[in-house]
């Protein structure tokens, strides 16, 4: 069984990032992505955990934004450290500053040299 979608406490989930481990182990996941709200802590916490126990664990963010006032979260994955050279310090400066993502994310993914096709989106309920 595979989860792409999941948080740890260092965002909005419930669960630490060692007890969502074993709850997705306990659940028979077997691959789980860590998509915390704009952070890779939940993600980096996990990482030794997962490895100890077997369970396949995919590095993701899901950064908040916006698009014409309306909230948007884009998933992101396949994050490690060496995978996107300077998008984890932009992620944790952006952290640091308290900004939220918006304008911040759109200059910044332009600086990556990311394109990003910007589409109206309306949200089906919390994500
Ligand atoms: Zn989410």
């Amino acid at each position: 069984m595979i989860d792409l979608h999941s948080h740890t406490n260092e965002s909005d989930g419930s669960f630490s990032p060692a007890e969502l481990v074993a709850e997705a182990r306990e659940a028979g996941i077997e691959v789980l992505g860590i998509t915390d709200h704009d952070t890779f802590a939940g993600y980096d916490c996990a990482l030794p955990l997962a490895l100890e126990t077997g369970l396949e664990l995919v590095c993701g963010i899901e950064v908040s934004t916006k698009l014409h006032d309306q909230s948007v979260h884009l998933l992101g994955y396949f994050l490690k450290p060496d995978g996107l050279a300077g998008f984890r310090d932009w992620v944790l400066d952006i952290r640091h500053r308290g900004a939220s993502g918006t304008s911040v994310w759109r200059r910044g993914s332009g600086n990556l040299g990311l394109t990003l096709p910007w589409r109206k989106r309306r949200l089906a309920g919390a994500a």
